[in-house]
Order: structure tokens, then sequence, then C-alpha cells
């Protein structure tokens, strides 16, 4: 069955006492137990909700995954696989990372043993050169934030399988609409749910997939240990987002191929990427492997003082952190999202003051279009 049609039915079969044809929103802490040493299957929220579980349920369909997991937020996903490591481990990162998840592992888990080496991981030698005795996972965003750099999945999981490595694999720019990691030898998916899953830009959320279902039971052993649940509330939020998965994903990307080709036309755009156009690096493998190319722009102006004029003066497009909702965003990376990356880094990977990134939304492309003509031309 087509994603997009699945992720229409999360959450459909749920209430079979009603009918009802969306999942009740379970706003409870506890549940009774009918007798001692009994249990409905449900005992306390953290330890599992049904509302939650419908969305566990539904992610880990749309992925092909033994188990999913809910999250208070994508960062707090991350941190909950970090636990599956050990003091002395070794991860070998994607460079051009989220910036919060580069300062959850520079700044927090660095000080409890954990080491990152960040290098191109679309460049197999590159990771070859980068393994340690102690390395125990790749950790790549299948495609990243903010230069579009799109993963090598299939060489990848090849390194990780010769190696004794698990794959991780940050799938929050393509969805399991456009990507299912799993399929490509990933160990575990990771998405800010927060983004195109969710998609309205109105609740912060995380999921995970988990392939092997021994290993789904540590995950959901440090999941209720921990506690950083998603509450019922925002995983009915997240279930109504997915709902409308495909289409809004469609237009988003059929939106963002128009402006980016449209950008790279303008005489005051220096540099745009976006993995659809045809002089992209990652062009022929994105479309080889991947549905679509999503619907993430980054862009170079030609003058420094033009960022603060196209931030202040676009207003359809509203200058905001974020991305993947209904709502077209455009934001500054070097300032917003990735001032917790190394200056040097940053540098390196082109991420300067003349960066901008652009969230396409599911507006009038024409509006969107003409929106960014009179905010760049003044
Ligand atoms: C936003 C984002 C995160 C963090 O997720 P939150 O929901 O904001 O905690 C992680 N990875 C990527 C690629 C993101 O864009």
């Amino acid at each position: 069955m087509n994603i997009a049609t699945q992720a229409v039915q999360i959450g459909l079969e749920w209430d079979t006492r009603t009918g009802a044809v969306t999942v009740p929103v379970y706003q409870t802490a506890t549940f009774r137990h009918p007798g001692l040493g009994q249990s409905t299957g449900y005992d306390y929220s953290r330890s599992g909700n049904p509302t939650r579980q419908s969305l566990e349920d539904g992610i880990a369909r749309l992925d092909g995954a033994a188990r999913g997991f809910a999250y208070s937020s994508g960062m707090a996903a991350i941190a909950n696989l970090l636990l599956l490591f050990k003091t002395g481990d070794h991860l070998i990162v994607t460079e051009d990372l989220y910036g919060g998840t580069c300062r959850l592992f520079d700044k927090i888990f660095s000080q409890y043993g954990l080491s990152f080496s960040y290098v191109d991981t679309s460049d197999s030698a590159a990771i070859t050169a980068a393994l340690q005795p102690s390395t125990r996972a790749i950790f790549v965003e299948t495609l990243t934030n903010p230069l579009l750099k799109f993963a090598d999945l299939t060489a990848i999981s090849a390194l990780c399988k010769a190696n004794e490595l698990l794959l991780i694999a940050d799938n929050t720019f393509l969805t399991p609409y456009l990507l299912r990691p799993l399929d490509f030898g990933a160990d575990i998916s990771v998405y800010s749910a927060t983004k195109y899953l969710a998609g309205h830009n109105d609740t912060v959320s995380g999921l995970v997939t988990v392939k092997d279902p021994l290993l789904a039971e540590k995950v959901y052993f440090h999941q209720n240990s921990v506690g950083a649940v998603l509450g019922p509330q925002d995983s009915w939020l997240t279930i109504r987002g997915i709902k409308t998965l495909g289409i809004r994903m469609d237009r988003q990307e059929q939106n963002a191929g128009r402006i980016a080709k449209w950008l790279a036309a303008h005489p005051r755009i220096k540099k745009v990427y976006y993995p659809g156009l045809e002089n992209h690096p990652d062009h022929l493998l994105m479309k080889q492997d991947s549905r679509g190319f999503g619907a993430m722009i980054a862009f170079e102006v030609d003058k420094h003082e033009l960022v603060e004029q196209i931030l202040m003066k676009t207003s359809l497009i509203s200058f905001a952190e974020s991305l993947g909702g209904v709502e077209s965003l455009i934001t500054f990376p070097e300032v917003q999202t990735h001032a917790d990356i190394p200056p040097e880094l940053r540098a390196r990977l082109g991420i300067n003051n003349l960066l901008l990134r652009l969230s396409v939304g599911i507006e009038d492309c024409d509006d969107l279009i003409e929106d960014l003509r009179q905010a760049l031309e003044g």
C-alpha cells in the first residue's frame, strides 16, 4: 500500500467499541487494573498510552519497522538513542548537521565519555579514515541541514555491516513518504516530527523507528526509564498532521522546484542549493533512491545587506525557525539554527553570512515568488 494511503489510516483501527474514525485523546495518567496481577495492556501513561501507541504503531508501519516510539521532541528522541552507547564509545557523524544535534553531542554527551567525529558522510573514504576500534555507530542526516546533501545509505550501510556498526538516520527532511532508511539498511530512523510529519507548525514532537525487535526492546526500556514521552494531545496532533503527509509533501515539493529555478535565474542570487536542480551534486543519486527532492532550499545572496532586507520584507513567508509545515518560513542559519556549530566548521561547510534557508509551504506558488521578488528587489 502506498505510504500516503497508510498515513491516512493511522488511528482508524483504534476504537473498536464506538468505531470512532480518529483515535481518541486518552488524557489520563493512569489505568485501572481489572484484577490483581492483571493489566488492560496499559498501566501508566509514561509506559504506554493508547493515543501515543496509535502514533507509534503508525510510524512503525510507514517506516517498515518492528516498533516506533514517540518523544516530547526530536532532541529528546536523539538523546534517548544516545543511551544505547556507553563511556568510551565513538560515533561518526555527518558534518553538515542540525545545530541542536551538534550541541547535544559536543556539549552534553561528550561529558559522559562519548566521542564524535564529524565527517563528510557522502565520502566513503572519509568515513573509513574516521573509523576507530571504539566506533559503534554512524549517525547521518538523510538530507542535510542546511546544505541539502543527500546520504548514500546503500554505501554507508554496507560499511556499517562490514564493521558491525549501528546506522542511525535522521530522516526529518524526507519522511517515510520520500525515503525509508530501514529499507536501505539503516537500523534506526529518527524524526523531528515537529517538521514535515506533524506539518502544521503547531506541535513539537519526536519519533523513532527501529528495525530489529531486540534493539527495539532496549529503546523502549530507555524511553520508559527516562520518560521524555509525547503527551496524548501532541500525539493526536501528530497523527492528525501525518494523515495529510502525502498531499502536503507533493505540493511543497512542486512549489520548491519552481522557486529553486526562479531563484537560480535571479541576478542577485549567487548560489542555490536544491537537490531537484540538475546541477546539484547529489541530484542523480537522489533521483534513484528517493521518491522526491523535498521542499527545503538554501541560497546565497550577492551582498550581506540583502539578508536583512529579505528577512524583513518578506511578508507571506515568515522569518522564523523550524521548517516543514504548511506555512513557508525563512531563516538565517549562521545566526539562528546553526550558531552552535563551531565557526571553523561552519566556514568549511559554506554556512556563511550570505546564506538563507527557505522552507517552502503549501501556499500558491505565484504568491510565494511574488513575495520573494518584492523582498529581493526592494
Ligand atoms: C528540528 C530538527 C531536530 C530537532 O527536533 P526538535 O523537534 O526541534 O527537538 C533534529 N534534526 C533535524 C534535522 C531537525 O531539523
